[in-house]
């Protein structure tokens, strides 16, 4: 058994596969290391991914040539484009999954891959050589394994406790070991450690639920794909079922709200806002009379149900006499309760935006260790953690991305500039810049990126190669090819007879123009792959408004270039609350443009700052030119 390699990768959820295959892609010997390969892909809690701006996240793991895109795809028994009455900019693809086909095509694509070996264990210590830096990790049973950089992915396992109602169970997942002595050795090591938790609802036996009684809930007749690199549904689409709770639920909640592990005081950690448990809905939202419940099948051959937007921490009785309220689930038999569960988490302050530790050179986090929640979010960090511990090992510069480029930027600024107060999830709403972040144009933003930095394999460099040809060249002749008014009457669009003729690309970024009428005059809109199409249609939709966008984008990146010493003490600067103080002192932005999203920041402490790092930057100019005189 080897017992060196460039990377290891501690964790086989959703961050660590795709910090494994990214590290492994970009041609590191890599191990990924977990309790039990079994588990490699589980999905946690909801049998979905994707949604509004976790979509985007996907597709921009896809574009770096990620796993997720396409294990969703072939995976996926019902999918459906959300938002798809908005604008394009925050429609966001969805998918039902099997779960077990899920786990499957996550496996097969770990199996396959080269320069990654899997192996099962628990990791419990982490060294460091003697200038700190990350050196090796030693597993439960003695396993010691060198390495040059070490990505750490233990999502909720981290002294994870479950609680159902009073019983409280040392666990970082249902029926399985939390990682207390790895959570002791990063206690040790000095990281910041926080509590947060989150929860998950009941599963139901899809036998014991009266259906006929529920309004159906189909997904999309033309599913919208994740992955570039798939091209159809491989399984059979399933419909779910949409039911609520009644004001019996409601009133069994409230008579047992004592009984809640949350509300009973059992647990300390702050659970996710957006995500909240049907005991905090009542509680949160007293005047609403129904809270929707959609019941999603776990797999095409799995009699199991998930009833999304239940998640619950009361005793087992309590969460029977809930289900018992809800129409068509009045015989509904629970296969396994929900539960909550809490977990230590580290503050991502700590972390540069390559996901590395900052007191620790070759130590990156992924996951809900950094106080996220969701599959997404922890996939999206692990292909920037396997990318750089990459990187790290071959003695190369890290990769970031900013916030101007991708949700992934979004999502990595947020949580090393702000830090987390609750278990984080992405939102279209995060991004600033959504109209040049788009789901549709992923991979026109990200791949050349992949390709360049070496996480992008060849059949999808030349897929991308074709497809960016396609767009360009559609885009110039859109611009090009014209419709005089004449023509435009006689489609029977109605536009200002000013004797002038409109381009192609203009009225497809018309919205009263039907695009079908123009797409229906012109053969060449037609031979179009409907990606290519529609990427056209969506960048004329907002042509009008990107020349700003750009501008603001021009504005934040000369932010991004001021720099702020690493060492700055911040009780030099004067003009600084002492609050602000340790908010800046905690997260340390790199950055005058990161110093300015900490919250409560002033525009007199941005300009004290600001002064700040002209001064520092004069003095090194000052003490290099005395060096040569
Ligand atoms: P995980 O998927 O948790 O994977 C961690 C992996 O690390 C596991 O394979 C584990 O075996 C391994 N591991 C841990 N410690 C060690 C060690 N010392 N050595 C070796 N291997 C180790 N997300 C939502 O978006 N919405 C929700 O409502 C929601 N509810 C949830 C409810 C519950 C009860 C749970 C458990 C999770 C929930 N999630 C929810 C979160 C979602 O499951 C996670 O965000 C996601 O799985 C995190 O991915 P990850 O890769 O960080 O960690």
């Amino acid at each position: 058994m080897r017992a060196c390699f460039d990377v290891v990768v501690i964790g086989g959820g959703h961050a660590g596969c795709e910090a494994a295959a990214c590290a492994a892609r970009m041609g590191a010997s890599t191990l990924l290391l977990t309790h039990r390969l079994d588990t490699i892909g589980e999905m946690s809690c909801n049998p979905a991914i994707g949604g509004i701006g976790k979509g985007h996240l996907v597709r921009e793991i896809d574009a770096l040539d990620g796993l997720m895109g396409r294990a969703a795809d072939l995976a996926g028994i019902h999918f459906k484009l959300l938002n798809r009455s908005k604008g394009p900019a925050v429609r966001g693809p969805r998918a039902q999954a099997d779960r077990g086909l899920y786990r499957l095509a996550i496996q097969q694509m770990l199996a396959e891959q080269v320069n990654l070996e899997l192996r099962a264990g628990s990791v419990e210590d982490i060294e460091l050589d003697t200038q700190g830096r990350l050196a090796a990790i030693r597993c439960g049973d003695g396993t010691r394994v060198v390495c040059g950089a070490v990505v750490v992915t233990t999502g909720t396992f981290l002294r994870g406790m479950t609680h159902v109602g009073p019983v409280s169970t040392p666990a970082g997942r249902f029926n399985e070991a939390p990682s207390v002595r790895l959570a002791q050795t990063l206690a040790r090591i000095g990281l910041p450690l926080g509590r947060l938790k989150t929860g998950t609802p009941p599963r139901l036996d899809r036998r014991s639920i009266d259906w006929k009684a529920l309004e159906a809930d189909w997904g999309d007749a033309t599913p919208e794909l994740f992955s570039t690199m798939s091209s159809s549904v491989v399984n059979e689409q399933v419909c779910c079922r949409v039911t609520g709770t009644t004001d019996k639920t409601h009133a069994v909640i409230r008579d047992n709200l004592h009984l809640s592990a949350v509300y009973g005081g059992q647990i300390a950690g702050r659970g996710p806002r957006y995500c909240p448990s049907i005991e905090d809905k009542v509680t949160r939202f007293p005047d609403r009379a129904r809270h929707q419940i959609f019941l999603e099948p776990e797999g095409l051959d799995d009699p199991t149900i998930y009833p999304n937007g239940i998640s619950t921490s009361f005793p087992l009785d309590v969460q029977k006499a809930i289900i018992a309220t809800i129409p068509g689930l009045e015989r509904a038999i629970i296969l396994r309760p929900g539960y909550a569960v809490e977990y230590d988490y580290v503050d991502p302050r700590a972390l540069h935006a390559s996901l590395e530790l900052k007191a620790v050179p070759g130590l990156f986090l992924a996951g809900q260790i950094n106080g996220t929640t969701g599959y997404e979010e922890a996939a999206a960090q692990g292909v920037v953690a396997g990318m750089n511990a990459a990187l790290s090992a071959s003695g190369s510069v890290h990769a970031k991305f900013d916030r101007a480029e991708a949700y992934i930027g979004v999502l990595i600024d947020d949580l090393v500039t702000q830090g987390v107060s609750e278990p984080y999830r992405m939102f279209t709403s995060r991004a600033e810049y959504r109209l040049t972040l788009r789901a549709d144009n992923a991979d026109l933003r990200l791949t050349a990126r992949g390709v360049a930095l070496g996480c992008v394999g060849p059949e999808r460099m030349a897929r991308f190669h074709a497809y960016r040809t396609e767009v360009e060249t559609a885009t110039a002749r859109a611009g090009d090819d014209r419709l005089t008014s004449i023509e435009l009457r006689d489609l029977g669009i109605s536009m200002r007879q000013d004797g002038l003729a409109r381009s192609v690309f203009e009225l497809l970024g018309n919205n009263t123009v039907p695009t079908n009428t123009i797409v229906a005059c012109r053969p060449w809109l037609q031979a179009l792959s409907s990606r290519a199409l529609e990427s056209v249609v969506n960048s004329a939709t907002y042509a009008g408004y990107l020349p700003r966008q750009e501008a603001e984008i021009r504005g934040f990146r000369r932010e991004e270039a001021v720099a702020l010493p690493a060492d700055i003490d911040f009780a030099d600067i004067g003009g600084l609350s002492t609050e602000l103080r340790e908010k800046l002192a905690a997260s340390r932005p790199p950055s005058l443009g990161a110093a300015s999203r900490i919250q409560g920041m002033t525009p007199a402490a941005l300009a004290a700052l600001a002064g700040y790092a002209k001064r520092s930057r004069e003095r090194v100019v000052s003490s290099s030119k005395a060096c040569f005189t």
